[in-house]
């Protein structure tokens, strides 16, 4: 009987083992995972307890004894100077109270005792983790983790990224250096990448974790070179000629030598840590990049060390795990919308889920072709994230739903315009409204698009009192929103308007008159004219009248635009009620020539920036237009190469950082000063 139920045991154990390589080999080699990482970490956890209940079950190979996945033989396969390691998790704070009091206990056999260690805590990037070696000095290699023993060389892709230094700037470097961070993409970029996407009809990228590690491991190095990839530097390797007593002046070292180098905190004891922790989840929403946790890591690097290493995890240091941003969940139905173009747009009504903390039961399907390429289709179990986006998606129907017997047809889009009525036509791949001035659900997104913060960003103008608007009659063109002032005391009259924010409103549309060139070609919502676009647009030509005087081929050789868009743009451009519509722009005083960013002969050129803290005046993103306006580049990371840091209110350790290297320090009246040259 007892033999029988080890047998049991140990098949079990097998069994996990085996999906767990599935998983790994699709989520490592091929980045295209087809569970959630809670479901992974589910089975992960269930094995775990199998082993700890019964270590004869532990295998060498067992995915808790090792990490990553085998490298796939793509790239030249090389061995790490020290292996590259996983780290173990706590998902709340018992788990991390519990580890503390072990690594007190571990630390005490070794004669070591303190009442408090100090630690490091970081958030917890999630992308792929890259080692880069540098010898005198010198950039020798990039290496993905791969396995944690054996990597892969993706050195030509990762000298595509700006972040990573060629060279270490300084005249005495130590003969051998390994920083060590993680390689990802920026939720604005990755947002901006998948509508770039969506609107050349390609299949949207799921989360930008994948889309990192893809993109870093692309042959053709073209194509890592068109990703938005960025880098988070978070410690060091194999060293010689150099020390570091603790892991901050590991990071400090990092940062002054051009590593983008997160905010970090050293605290003293396990309740300081917990704080900071919580302090990283609550930030999460609001960050740039995703974190799926913060890292917790003891700061000297010696008790590092000494606390030693279990299976394939430091004892020294914890990532405490936040809940994840994917869940499962069913799609009730299929709603389809007009899109700003005339597309009409999928979208989901879901089961409602809570995901990490928001329920969502609503989410975008993005298109009619990532739609059907993604076999999505009504009644499926489907993962749904909030990664990568404000917006919560749907990313696919779960592998098992696709296997289900008696699954629904494949969604069709309606024969009629839900907005307007109007019968739709197919043009290639997409299902179209043909009633491109007439349709007012067309016309919604117009002005949604315009108004958003990507575009002219007009503070107090939302989706609500658009469709107002457009309801009174107030709105029939984009220009109009520059005429809503002659509409202030009917305003005042309804219901809900205060004076207070009427004039907020109102403030806001005359502010945005100073939006750069690149955003107002971009909000006037020329078919294929993303944001990347309007940018490059904006660099060679200068001006809407030079782009509208510019032959098909000669707006073709903007980078990026290809001989159908170029034709797209010419035409729309000579329409007569997109003349009117930049004439009355015009009138309005909307800044109709400008350079792209960065690009501007201006009194900052040359000049590196640093925006920390909230400035009283102006967002950040103003304050990089301006900037940026004014031939300046803003960067995310002091280092001695920065010229200004522009602080302002709760500015954290990058002021710091910066008083220490001496860097000029600018205010927000500062920084107007030196704009006006
Ligand atoms: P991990 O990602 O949980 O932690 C280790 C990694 O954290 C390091 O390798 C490093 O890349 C990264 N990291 C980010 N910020 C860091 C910082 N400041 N300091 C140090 N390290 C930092 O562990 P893992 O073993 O690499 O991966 C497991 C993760 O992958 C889990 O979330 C799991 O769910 C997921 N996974 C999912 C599937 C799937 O099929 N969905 C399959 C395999 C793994």
């Amino acid at each position: 009987m007892a033999d029988a139920t080890q047998q049991g045991l140990a098949a079990r154990a097998a069994e996990l083992r085996d999906q767990l390589a599935h998983h790994n080999k699709l989520y490592y080699e091929q980045d295209a995972p087809e569970v959630t990482d809670a479901q992974y970490d589910e089975l992960l956890n269930q094995l775990r307890a199998l082993e700890a209940d019964h270590p004869e079950l532990v295998t060498e190979d067992s995915p808790t004894q090792k990490v990553g996945g085998a490298p796939a033989g793509r790239f030249p396969q090389v061995e790490h100077l020290l292996p590259m390691i996983s780290l173990a998790n706590a998902r709340n704070e018992d788990e991390l109270r519990a580890w503390e009091t072990r690594l007190h206990n571990r630390l005490g056999q070794e004669g070591i005792t303190r009442e408090n260690f100090e630690y490091v805590v970081e958030g917890k990037i999630d992308g792929l983790a890259i080692s880069l070696i540098y010898r005198d000095g010198k950039l020798e290699r990039g290496v993905t983790r791969g396995n944690g023993v054996i990597g892969e060389d993706v050195t030509a892709n990762l000298l595509t990224m700006r972040d990573v230094p060629r060279e270490l700037p300084t005249k005495s470097p130590p003969a051998l250096f390994e920083a060590r961070g993680e390689v990802y993409i920026k939720r604005s970029d990755f947002h901006e990448l998948n509508e770039q996407r969506a609107e050349a009809g390609e299949a949207t990228y799921a989360n930008p974790r994948n889309t990192a590690a893809g993109s870093i491991r692309q042959l053709d190095v073209e194509l890592t070179k068109s990703r938005p990839l960025s880098l988070w530097g978070y410690g060091v390797g194999a060293l010689e000629g150099i020390a570091f007593e603790n892991h901050s002046d590991e990071l400090d070292q990092l940062r002054e030598w051009g590593f983008p180098v997160n905010d970090f905190e050293v605290l003293s004891g396990v309740d300081e840590v917990a704080a900071a922790c919580h302090r990283w989840e609550e930030r999460r929403e609001g960050l740039d990049y995703e974190i799926d946790g913060a890292v917790v890591k003891l700061n000297e690097t010696d008790l590092m060390r000494r606390a030693g290493v279990a299976g394939r995890e430091p004892r020294g240091a914890i990532a405490w795990k936040f809940p994840p941003l994917e869940e499962t969940t069913t799609l009730l139905k299929i709603i389809w919308n007009v899109g700003r173009t005339g597309r009409l747009v999928p979208q989901a009504l879901l089961d409602a889920v809570n995901v990490s903390g928001v329920t969502v039961q609503h989410a975008t399907l993005h298109n009619e072709v990532d739609l059907i390429a993604k076999d999505i289709r009504e009644g499926d179990e489907v993962i749904v994230t909030r990664a990568g986006d404000v917006i919560p998606r749907v990313v696919g129907p779960t592998p098992e739903a696709v296997k289900k017997k008696g699954r629904a047809e494949l969604p069709v889009p309606p024969a009629k315009c839900p907005a307007c009525d109007t019968p739709t036509e197919k043009v290639g791949d997409w299902t179209i409204c043909p009633n491109r001035r007439g349709c007012p659900g067309q016309r919604f997104q117009h002005f949604k698009h315009f108004v958003s913060r990507a575009a002219m960003d007009i503070d107090g103008l939302g989706e609500k009192q658009v469709q107002q608007f457009l309801e009174w009659g107030w709105f029939e063109s984009l220009a109009d929103i520059y005429e809503l002032a002659s509409h202030r005391k009917e305003l005042l009259e309804k219901p809900g308007y205060k004076e207070k924010s009427v004039d907020t409103l109102l403030a806001s549309i005359e502010q945005s008159k100073q939006q750069p060139f690149w955003r107002v070609l971009f909000a006037i919502g020329i078919h294929g004219i993303g944001g990347v676009n309007a940018k490059n647009l904006a660099g060679r030509f200068g001006s809407i009248d030079a782009i509208a005087a510019a032959t098909t081929e000669e707006i073709a050789e903007t980078n990026g635009i290809g001989p159908i868009l170029a034709e797209n743009i010419a035409e729309q451009l000579a329409e007569p009620e997109e003349q009117e519509l930049i004439e009355r722009l015009r009138a309005s005083g909307l800044q109709l020539i400008g350079d792209a960013p960065g690009s501007s002969e201006g009194p900052l050129k040359d000049k590196t920036f640093v925006l920390t803290g909230t400035l009283p005046n102006m967002t950040r993103d103003q304050a990089r237009d301006l900037i940026e306006a004014a031939g300046g580049r803003v960067t995310s990371s002091v280092s001695k190469k920065t010229d200004y840091v522009v602080a302002g209110a709760e500015a954290g350790s990058k002021l710091e950082k910066a008083e220490r290297l001496e860097i000029s320090i600018l205010d927000e009246d500062a920084l107007k000063s030196l704009l006006a040259g």
